[in-house]
């Protein structure tokens, strides 16, 4: 059976395509690889395409029938999206409306979407679960929110049916290293620490120390990327199965603040990273742990490796052999 994936050329979408692969499916790749690796595609075929380019996709579609969709291309960069609010409702809403129009046009109607914890904004202690209102704080969250509402609207006229996953901060890595997490540029906290521990970076510059948190420095509810993926594989089987459009937060339910992260660096790579302390960076949320148990107790998913040390050992397991990353 064929799935076709978005953006199965970047970090979360290139470990479901395995994932995939490893279920007995045929994971069938679109992306433009704006920020996607051509060699990150190895599970199945990749077809390059732009989501706002709605023929590539009608393309994708007559090639391949695929029997459902895992939605992941999109830009997702906070700080991009606050120097380019145009680009991300551009690219990640009307990319959204091209895909779900041509899905249901060819009676694709099963479709897990990547969503994200930064459509709840900023809500000070608050443990966000899926009762959480949503007030997004950048166009980043806004452009995954307004798509959430697009589905329950594609739903509700064609039928079209959805898991949609609100992510916390996904990290780690491949445990084979066949694949693993690498942006250019890189903004990412721990592929930054992991740069500076292999002395391709000077420091690490921490964000703001001035929060009101334990130490003054942001908190992240820190998942597992095999872990996710395997959330995907109970979501596409909760559709396929004829189960009911749903909205599943996944994270951990633990905080690490960004100190405790470089904290966890030191003691997994035995060196320690250079710190420099610089500004808050616009548009972070202060703390954001995920408060539910509805992704555990209805689709029955149980994160493995969430440990913050399993997550930092793998993703430097990868960094040290990956190719693409030369
Ligand atoms: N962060 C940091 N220095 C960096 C990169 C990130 O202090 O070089 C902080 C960032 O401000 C946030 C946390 O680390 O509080 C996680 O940031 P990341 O970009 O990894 O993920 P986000 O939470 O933005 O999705």
């Amino acid at each position: 059976m064929k799935v076709l994936i978005t953006g199965g050329a970047g970090y979360i979408g290139s470990h479901a395509c395995k994932a995939l692969a490893n279920a007995g499916y045929t994971p069938v790749t679109f992306d433009n690889l704006s920020t996607g690796w051509r060699d990150a595609v190895q599970f199945g075929p990749l077809v390059e395409g732009d989501l706002t380019d709605k023929s590539s996709i009608e393309r994708a579609f007559q090639d391949h029938a695929p029997r459902a969709v895992l939605h992941f291309a999109a830009l997702s960069r906070v700080d991009e999206a606050m120097a380019k609010p145009g680009l991300y409702w551009r690219n990640n809403v009307l990319g959204s409306l091209n895909l779900f129009e041509t899905a249901v046009a060819h009676g694709c109607l099963d479709i897990v979407f990547s969503s994200t914890c930064a459509t709840f904004g900023d809500q000070d202690d608050v443990v966000l679960d899926e009762n959480t209102p949503q007030h997004p704080i950048n166009a980043y969250g806004a452009s995954k929110q307004a798509v959430e509402r697009m589905l329950e609207d594609f739903e509700t006229t064609f039928g079209l049916r959805h898991v949609i996953f609100r992510y916390f901060n996904v990290a780690g890595a491949d445990p084979d290293a066949e694949i693993g997490e690498f942006h250019r540029p890189e903004t990412h906290l721990i592929p930054i620490v992991l740069d500076t521990v292999a002395g391709e970076r000077d420091h690490v510059t921490i964000y703001g120390t001035d929060y009101p948190t334990h130490d003054g420095t942001c908190i992240r509810d820190y998942v597992h990327v095999s872990d996710l993926v395997d959330a995907h594989i109970l979501g596409l089987h909760w559709l396929l199965d004829g189960k009911g459009s749903r909205a599943f937060n996944l994270g951990t339910g633990s905080g690490f603040s960004v100190r405790d992260v470089i904290g966890s660096a030191n003691r997994v790579t035995n060196r320690t990273v250079p710190t420099n302390i610089g500004a808050r960076r616009a548009g972070d949320a202060i703390k954001l742990v995920s408060g539910s148990r509805r992704a555990e107790d209805e689709l029955k998913w149980t994160p493995r490796k969430s440990t913050m040390a399993q997550m930092i050992e793998d993703a430097w397991r990868w960094h040290q052999v990956a190719d693409y990353r030369q």
